[in-house]
């Protein structure tokens, strides 16, 4: 059965105690609800990764990171390995975010090594693919996300295969507040889900689990979670608030 998630995206946010004062409160309210199976997530800056897993170890969620350098170790400034991440009880990582894409010149070729250094180590990489706004209205969408997908995830094993989470999100739609009408978003997640089944097999793709993220929120995750392929959300902006964090948690 393929998980339901929801994961939080803080970006760049949040200094240490309010970093500190939100884990607490997610934590806390994630106690007194009812999640129905499905998987929390959430993905602070490295910095505080180690105060996360620590509250996550007594608590109802799962950690992530945003980002990992594809080496396990080595003379690489500034970058932290997904060795590294594994001591600390990490378990996912956001890998080819939009805006790691646009400011950080990432391809998907260095996306396929990003995507292999984690699973080495038994991490799973969230990853996301999605169109920019030209190329949606040039009805580009479909081919541009066929290609991130086949680029940096199709050399994997149907067995590694079913480590990894997709996240599509429509650039036009992260942090605009224009969300993909839910027509919109189940028709990619299906359009995605044929492709690994045509890659691999009906089975892999129903087991996938298969994210939306863009201006996703309190007022309308209920009704994209009830989308038929749409299993949960990788939600930025409404993730820094623990209510409308954990409303959306409970959308299903
Ligand atoms: C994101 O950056 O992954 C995202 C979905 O952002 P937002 O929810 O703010 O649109």
């Amino acid at each position: 059965m393929r998980k339901k998630i929801v994961a939080g995206n803080w970006k760049m946010n949040k200094t240490f105690s309010e970093a500190e004062t939100l884990i607490t409160e997610i934590a806390d309210s994630l106690d007194d609800v009812d999640l129905k199976d499905a998987e929390v997530i959430l993905c602070p800056p490295s910095l505080y990764l180690e105060m996360t897993t620590d509250v996550a170890f007594e608590s109802n969620f799962k950690v992530g990171a945003q980002n990992i350098y594809p080496e396990d170790a080595g003379a690489f400034t500034g970058e932290i390995s997904p060795l590294m991440l594994k001591e600390l009880n990490v378990a996912y990582c956001i890998i080819g975010h939009s805006e790691r894409r646009k400011y950080f010149h990432e391809t998907n070729e260095f996306l396929l090594r990003k995507v292999d250094s984690l699973l080495k180590h038994g991490l799973r990489p969230i990853f996301c693919c999605g169109e920019v706004l030209p190329e949606r209205e040039a009805s580009r969408h479909f081919e541009v996300v066929k290609s991130q997908v086949e680029e940096s995830l199709f050399h994997l094993s149907a067995e590694a295969f079913l480590n990894v989470v997709i996240a599509y999100e429509p650039v036009w739609a992260i942090g605009t507040g224009v969300t993909a009408t839910k027509e919109q978003a189940q028709e990619m997640h299906a359009y995605i889900r044929g492709l690994i089944s045509a890659r691999y097999d009906e089975t892999t793709a129903w087991e996938t689990s298969i994210l939306y993220g863009g201006s996703c929120n309190g007022k309308n995750a209920r009704e994209l979670f009830s989308q038929p392929d749409v299993d949960g959300g990788l939600i930025g902006g409404a993730s820094l608030n623990s209510v409308e964090f954990v409303q959306i948690a409970t959308s299903f």
